[in-house]
């Protein structure tokens, strides 16, 4: 009997941002054609279960917590048949944990389905050694910001080849990837996600920074998500989500595109929002650094000092998308992606 290797890949309960966890789990290979077939799907695959007071999902004394598999893909690092399968956390007969984000998606999206809401989230992240960005040298600091944004050459640009790697098994592993670019900071990147669903923005981000996680490792690199992990001149780190429905899309779509703008600025709205769009907000939203102050919500045309752009194409199409700068690089995508989502609904 041949076997394959399946990655349970989960996220955990650790606050204020939670890190994901996975294990492996030896499998039947025949299970491929089903899991990756159009009939069965992920159901094909067996829930398995783990010790959720190792990772502040449980006590001790009731610890057992379930994982439901909801996305598979085959696992480009161990190659062949092998797989990625990303898990639901779920408690005594499958109710959703409450460090369970994707059910509200899911719930969401069904009820939305007319919509067409798509999502594209640009992920900043940084690259630490030794708990410095990488390129920062020992005890100082490097030169100003300025040269390193999509730069080239080995003065300006740090941890190129992760990014390469990253981006190739992205490809391979049949996520929604579309594009990738160094960032402000030396040793900080960002990859984007998207087009992609409510459901599936988060379901690709989050099997994206499990492999960026796992390659960076072979590296002896650390992948941060750290809203400001550099204090003083330097830029934060955000996860900028681009949004629109199909009525933004179409004609006439800047008119509604505006009213969805409006909507957003309702103060009890923006507040909820800010409280789920990252640790270390308040850091990041300065009002420099090309970020608006978490104390004021504007939106504009081209505005990288607003809380949420419309991109200059969108105002000279008439239709489009928009762009919440809010979001810090720590968020959920799920929860993002479900306020974002409320606010067409409502
Ligand atoms: P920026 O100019 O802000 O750096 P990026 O090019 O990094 O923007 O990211 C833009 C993201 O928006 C991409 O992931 C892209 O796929 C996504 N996107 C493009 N069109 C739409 C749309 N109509 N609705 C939602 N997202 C979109
Ligand atoms: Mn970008
Ligand atoms: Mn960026
Ligand atoms: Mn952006």
């Amino acid at each position: 009997m041949s076997i394959i290797k399946a990655e349970y890949i989960w996220i955990d309960g650790t606050e204020p941002t939670p890190l994901l966890r996975s294990k492996t789990r030896m499998l039947e290979a025949n299970i491929i054609e089903k899991v990756l077939g159009a009939i069965t799907g992920v159901a094909a695959l067996p829930t398995w279960g783990f010790d959720g007071s190792s990772t502040n999902q449980a006590t001790g004394d009731d610890s057992d917590c379930q994982l439901f598999p909801v996305f598979a893909c085959r696992d480009p690092l161990r190659g062949g048949d092998n797989l990625l399968v990303l898990c639901e956390v779920v408690t005594h007969g499958g109710t959703p944990h409450p460090t369970n984000t994707r059910r509200a998606a899911t719930a969401i999206e069904e009820r939305l389905k007319a919509e067409e809401c798509w999502y594209g989230m640009e992920q900043e992240y940084t690259m630490m050694k030794d708990n410095y960005p990488l390129g920062f040298p020992e005890g100082g600091y490097p030169g100003p910001q300025g040269p390193y944004y999509c730069g080239v050459g080995a003065e300006y640009v740090f941890g190129r080849e992760i990014v390469e790697e990253h981006m190739d098994a992205c490809i391979k592993a049949g996520l929604k990837m579309s594009g990738i670019n160094a960032e402000v900071m030396p040793g900080q990147w960002e990859f984007q996600i998207g087009p992609a669903g409510i459901t599936e923005v988060g379901d690709h981000m989050y099997m994206a920074r499990y492999l960026l996680g796992r390659i960076a490792e072979t590296y002896g690199v650390d992948i941060s998500y750290d809203a400001k992990p550099a204090k003083g001149d330097w830029n934060g780190a955000g996860c900028h989500t681009n949004f629109s429905t199909k009525a933004m899309r179409e004609d006439g779509g800047l008119k509604v595109i505006h009213e969805y703008c409006e909507k957003l600025g309702e103060p009890d709205r923006i507040a909820r929002h800010l409280a789920a769009y990252g640790a270390g907000l308040e850091e990041r939203l300065t009002g420099a650094h090309e970020t608006a102050s978490f104390r004021e919500f504007k939106y504009g045309v081209s505005d990288r000092g607003a809380s949420i752009r419309i991109p200059m194409a969108t105002d000279l199409d008439g239709k489009g998308y928009l762009e919440d700068r809010r979001p810090c690089a720590n968020i959920d995508p799920y929860v993002v992606a479900t306020l974002l989502a409320e606010a067409v609904e409502s």
